[in-house]
């Protein structure tokens, strides 16, 4: 017998069991089963879905699809204090670290609409015990979904066991069927469907021009920078922001600021990782006790911190200035500091950079150059390490990856020469930034682009450029973040159906 064929028949054995099985279950359960008897892949979801039943509460990511599916019988929601609630858009789901969904907009009998995020948590005493109640980033919480119980932290509640659409058995089957992976149609934005009529050609051209916008606005920020600091400073500035991400360029940005003065005497790797990582505030007050080779390490970085703080004195940074909740170990703002400390040790970066810009040119665009120059080899301690607390790893960690350098690229390294360039008058030069901004290979997904596509263009289609993604931020900031939920008041819809093919198709597209 062949293989596929006995598993098949193996599957129908099974199946001679299922009656049996069925008959324990409860009549929810019965009703998907028996959609389709035959089929013996729909025993096998029985383990999960009789869990389900005998667990008592659901699991949180059932709640949170259900929510963000809306699967509720929306025309009659009361909050748990007995209002009516309305929801007039449930928000986007949020795969990072804060409330499950932003950006919701709710209306509770008697009051205005209000918007704000939702955090959805399968008991009500979830908001103590997760520790939102301490957490700056729960600030903007307007409705706490709960399964069963009552509010008890002085949000408006949702007890989704009151309000769910259908047996809570047939939200789990349905959730792992491919409707629940599609996209909400609340999702959808009201350019969605005068984007629709466009070609994949015309819409890299509109993302193209978008791009170029944001090329420039980075530019224009590096040329003002660079007007107070100069230009080397200006360069310094951006990178050491763009290595705290969104959640740490500000503390970043002042330790840029302060580098000059950390950075007087020395270039040896290890008294600048010292003195950047006790600047910041981030050398652990006592040994971490995890492992011999990271004891000695945070030893030796303190005895050199110790002779030099004095100097940087009130300029150090407090350790609660750092965000740290949520973040990738790879982009642990110790680390990024590590990563830096080689960048200035080497003490050549500003004319490597311009030397790679020089010598290539004319060549394709590929970041493969741009990580050689910027990524160390090894570094001993952080090679090994992700952070000053961990263990050492058993492969190798390396400081940045290329997707890292992409960022890197567009946000700092090619609107800085597009800056200077244009400073300087050379149009050449400005030409060549541009060629590379838009042929640069596309770098790593995120949230804002995610659900940017999803709003725009109803898919979780990706491209090839980097500056198409740039395209794309470009206009979720400039529309979307002047909008809501709802698209309110959004002009870009109009000015969509406004552009003709004409347009469409006389811009060079951005790859
Ligand atoms: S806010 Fe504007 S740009 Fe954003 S999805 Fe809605 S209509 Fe589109």
């Amino acid at each position: 017998m062949k293989a596929a064929t006995r598993v098949l028949f193996e599957g129908e054995n099974r199946l001679a069991a299922l009656p049996g099985k069925v008959a324990e279950l409860g009549a929810g359960l019965q009703r998907l089963v028996n959609l389709d008897p035959k089929n013996f892949y729909a025993a096998w979801r029985i383990p999960r879905l009789a869990t389900l039943r005998d667990a008592g509460a659901p699991p949180e990511r059932l709640l949170q699809a259900i929510w963000r599916h809306q699967r509720l019988r929306r025309d009659a929601l009361h909050a748990t204090d007995g209002r009516t609630l309305c929801v007039l858009h449930p928000g986007f789901w949020n795969r990072e670290s804060g409330p499950d969904f932003r950006g919701a907009i709710i209306q509770l009998a008697g009051e205005p609409p209000r918007s704000g995020d939702i955090e959805v948590d399968v008991e009500p005493t979830g908001w103590h015990a997760h520790g939102h109640d301490r957490n700056p980033a729960f600030r903007r919480v307007i409705l706490h979904v709960i399964w069963r119980g009552t509010n008890q932290n002085g949000l408006p509640a949702l007890a989704l066991a009151d309000a769910i659409d259908a047996p809570l058995e047939d939200l789990a089957h349905w959730l792992g069927s491919d409707a629940e992976s599609l996209p909400p149609a609340n999702v959808m934005g009201h350019c969605s469907a005068p984007l629709r009529k466009f070609s994949d050609d015309q819409i890299g051209v509109l993302l193209g021009a978008a791009a170029m916008v944001r090329l420039r606005t980075k530019a224009e920020w590096f040329n003002a920078v660079a007007r107070q600091v100069g230009w080397e400073q200006a360069l310094w500035i951006g990178l050491f922001r763009a290595l705290g991400y969104k959640q740490n360029s500000w503390p970043m940005q002042r330790l840029a600021e302060l580098s000059a003065d950390l950075n007087t005497t020395t270039h040896s790797l290890h008294q600048l990782q010292a003195r950047l990582l006790g600047a910041a505030g981030l050398l652990p007050p006592e040994l971490p006790r995890c492992g011999q080779q990271t004891d000695d390490y945070v030893r030796q970085l303190w005895d050199s911190w110790w002779r030099e703080r004095d100097r940087v004195g009130e300029r150090t940074l407090p350790r609660g200035i750092w965000r740290l909740g949520g973040l990738r170990p790879a982009n642990h703002p110790a680390r990024r500091l590590a990563l830096a400390a080689h960048w200035l040790a080497e003490g050549r970066l500003v004319q490597n950079l311009e030397a790679w810009f020089v010598e290539t040119a004319p060549a394709p665009v590929s970041a493969k150059s741009l990580v050689h120059l910027l990524c160390p080899v090894s570094d001993e301690f952080w090679s090994w390490h992700w952070n000053l607390t961990s263990r050492r790893s058993a492969k190798p960690l390396p400081l940045l990856g290329a997707a890292r350098v992409t960022d890197l690229a567009m946000n700092v390294v090619l609107p800085w020469f597009h800056a200077r360039a244009a400073a300087g008058g050379n149009e050449n030069a400005q030409r060549e930034v541009e060629r590379r901004w838009a042929m640069w290979p596309r770098g790593e997904d995120n949230a804002t682009l995610r659900l940017t596509r999803q709003r725009l263009f109803a898919s979780a289609r990706r491209w090839r450029a980097a500056a198409e993604q740039q395209g794309l931020l470009q206009i979720a900031r400039d529309f979307c973040g002047h909008s809501n939920a709802l698209c309110e008041h959004c002009p870009f819809p109009d000015l969509v159906r406004s552009w003709t093919a004409t347009d469409a198709t006389s811009t060079t597209r951005a790859h």
